[in-house]
């Protein structure tokens, strides 16, 4: 061995002693745990769902955030974001929707399809949504190009499919159901259906409408064969009294807010069963607001987000002259919506923020933040809608994302505080999923 040999050897050695030296003998000694390919994003009004609103810096590696701390130590070898005056929140998700595209009235719909859409809604910092019903087989081809990282779009949730009854809700589309009458055929449809791997599985319960409803043994018996396999239940009701059946089978959760007063004990059941729910206030009662308010529809986001001839139909003269002597009853309607999901909120229940997209006065990606909106009109703080839009849909999910150590780093940079008015979710920098900005496309 020669001498530059030895002296490298020693070196190593040297070196090796340190590096293992401080983190054994100093705790408080900060390793050099940064890489040069880490990227802290700094000086930024951080969401968590926790503490709302806090000045913390987040550091991503690989698509995920490694730390969420208050300083950046003077070791960080990467690269900084200067977020100073902006804010950040986890990226929306949409808990309800149906990714076909856009309904337009009296129109050709905007259809092009969900893997358009899983785009286009990037664009409003929607990084997430879960379909509750289209074409199944469709559906689970999209999801797996989605996964497999085939196109950019926002990650993908499904529940492929509908459990209805012969010629029940969801059949009226045209599209196949999951159509089930017995206990039996529950479990054989179930079984298939498990090969899917559907996320969540969508139930349709609402024994007094028109169209035929599942039998409440039916109904307990999805459930009971979704938690079987693991997967939450979110369930279509129409009345009060679904919503209380729903709890007595032990579903995870309900979508759309019931007509009428609530009744005073739902709350309470659905609270203490830990249900979630789901109201969907944008295809209940965004009506007049798309309608009356000139704002709703000259918002810069939805420009970004549809057709121009969306916006046009929607401003035509004739559907306001028809509707024009409907906007008082439609907003006692919208009062009563609100004061049910005020009521459910303050007793606890987890709400989760979904817009029914597809339908009629609801646009992909746009309607997660007008829902936000109604849900503050509602009595949510803007730190709530925010939670409700985001952290706890993911949950909800089994999923962790936004801006705490450990979750991906799928969030949204605002140019304006949500905090002093809901809209400015609407006012977005730039969105980044997987660690990757992703709008404006770099
Ligand atoms: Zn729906």
């Amino acid at each position: 061995m020669n001498l530059v040999t030895r002296l490298k050897r020693s070196v190593i050695f040297v070196l090796t002693l340190g590096v293992f030296g401080c983190a054994s003998d100093n705790q408080n000694e900060p390793q050099a745990k940064y890489l040069v390919s880490d990227v802290a994003f700094v000086n930024g009004h951080v969401f968590n769902a926790e503490d709302g609103f806090v000045d913390n810096v987040f550091i991503v590696r690989e698509g995920a955030v490694i730390a969420n701390v208050k300083n950046l130590t003077s070791d960080f070898s990467g690269k900084i974001v200067d977020l100073a005056g902006k804010w950040v929140i986890p990226g929306l998700i949409d808990m309800h929707t149906h990714s076909y595209g856009n309904f337009i009235p009296n129109a050709k719909n905007d259809s092009p399809g969900t893997e358009v859409i899983a785009q286009r809604i990037l664009k409003a910092g929607v990084t997430g949504f879960v379909d509750l019903f289209g074409y199944e087989k469709k559906l689970f081809e999209v999801r797996a190009k989605q996964r497999s990282g085939a196109f950019v779009g926002a990650d993908m949730y499904t529940s492929l499919t509908c459990f209805t009854a012969p010629k029940g809700h969801c059949s009226e589309y045209g599209i196949p159901t999951r159509t089930v009458t017995t206990v039996e055929e529950v479990k054989s449809q179930m079984d298939d259906l498990a090969q899917y791997k559907p996320d969540v599985i969508k139930i349709v319960y609402q024994p007094t409408d028109d169209q035929p409803s599942i039998s409440k043994e039916v109904f307990a018996q999805l459930v009971k064969s979704a938690d079987e396999f693991g997967i939450k239940t979110i369930v279509h009701i129409k009345t009060w009294q679904d919503v209380r059946d729903a709890v007595e089978v032990g579903a995870s959760a309900v979508t759309h807010v019931p007509r009428g007063k609530i009744p005073l004990d739902v709350p309470v059941l659905m609270a203490q069963s830990g249900m979630v729910m789901i109201p969907t206030l944008a295809v209940h009662n965004d009506f007049v607001n798309f309608l009356f308010d000139e704002s709703v529809l000259d918002a810069p986001l939805l420009k970004q987000l549809v057709p121009e001839s969306l916006i046009a139909a929607y401003k035509s003269q004739s559907l306001l002259e028809k509707y024009k002597d409907r906007k008082a009853e439609v907003e006692v309607r919208n009062r009563i919506a609100f004061a049910a999901v005020n009521a459910i909120h303050k007793a606890g229940v987890r709400v989760l923020v979904g817009t029914d997209a597809g339908n009629w006065n609801t646009v992909q990606g746009y309607s997660v933040h007008r829902e936000m909106k109604l849900l503050s009109e509602a009595g949510f703080t803007p730190e709530e809608a925010i939670a409700a839009a985001s952290t706890y849909a993911t949950e909800f999910l089994g999923m962790k994302v936004g801006t705490n150590e450990g979750e991906r780093a799928n969030f949204v940079v605002l140019n304006t505080s949500p905090t002093k008015n809901i809209l400015n979710t609407q006012d977005i920098a730039f969105v980044v999923k997987d660690g990757k900005v992703v709008v404006p496309k770099e």
